[in-house]
């Protein structure tokens, strides 16, 4: 459990797996939370549920691959919140699984408007009011496809690849001016991306037997340690979850 009383975040693909785990771990803290997805009767039920537990949380539709809709997540932070000291850049896709001779161009442009784009996104809409702070602290969550390869996983490791390079840049631009940004690799995780990924059974990933996951909760836990300054050690780059010296710093083993 780690304090983040009086603060505002805002957490992209909050409507189930690894978002609405940060979003949970995050109120639990003590944050107040705005969850923005494309699912809107999802978000506005988890944000009900979380003010019915006596938290703050607001939900906003929101498809991370139009700008507008990441910019009205942002305003709604600062004008019902009053602030934005927490961005968590998760929204990602991995459908469809192809292998690259027959992959369809048109769904290379949805992931990489998803998973590039919407980090790039959540970035630009989020940096003026953190620059104005003089804080902020930035996750974008990252994966293994970041620096490994897999067949069938071009569009994803191409796009995760690119958010690890957002995050070394945003770092290098903004680190002085006290903006955090650190990438979160977080393992294999039990969410609907992986019933995907075994529905494909393309690489070896698809082969892994599900008891090998590890709950979304972790990661949600973890994105909310990140957030304190036991982040500081992974600015500009990506925190790895397989680590077990991280799963220990976190609370989890
Ligand atoms: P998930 O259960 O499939 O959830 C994906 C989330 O992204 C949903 O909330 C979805 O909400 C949202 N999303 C998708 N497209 C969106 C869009 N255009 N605009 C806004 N939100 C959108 O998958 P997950 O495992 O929690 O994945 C979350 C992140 O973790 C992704 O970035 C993924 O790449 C990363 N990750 C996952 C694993 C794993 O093993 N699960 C491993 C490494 C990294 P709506 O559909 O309601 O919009």
């Amino acid at each position: 459990m780690f304090d983040h009383s009086g603060k505002v975040a805002l957490v992209t693909g909050a409507s189930r797996g690894i978002g609405e785990a940060a979003v949970r771990s995050l109120t639990k803290s003590g944050a107040s939370v705005v969850l923005a997805a494309r699912s809107t009767t999802d978000i506005e039920r988890i944000a009900q549920e979380i003010c019915d537990e006596g938290g703050h949380a607001e939900a906003i539709s929101c498809d991370v691959s139009k700008y507008d809709d990441v910019e009205a997540a942002v305003s709604l932070a600062l004008s019902r919140l009053g602030r934005l000291d927490i961005l968590v850049n998760n929204a990602g896709v991995i459908e469809p699984v192809s292998r690259l001779e027959t992959s369809k161009p048109s769904d290379w442009d949805k992931v990489i408007d998803i998973n590039v784009k919407g980090v790039y996104h959540g970035l630009r809409a989020a940096v003026e009011p953190m620059l104005k702070q003089k804080s902020g602290t930035i996750i974008n969550i990252s994966s293994g496809a970041a620096t490994g390869a897999l067949e069938g996983w071009s569009h994803y490791c191409a796009s995760k690849a690119a958010v690890l390079s957002l995050t070394r840049c945003a770092d290098k631009e903004w680190r002085e001016k006290g903006i955090r940004v650190m990438g979160l690799s977080p393992g294999t995780v039990a969410t609907e991306m992986q019933v995907q990924i075994k529905a494909s059974g393309i690489n070896p990933v698809s082969q892994l037997d599900p008891s090998v996951h590890i709950p979304a909760g972790w990661v949600g836990e973890a994105i909310s340690w990140l957030a304190t300054e036991a982040g500081d050690a992974y600015l500009g780059t990506d925190c790895s979850l397989r680590d077990e010296g991280v799963r220990k710093a976190v609370g989890l083993i």
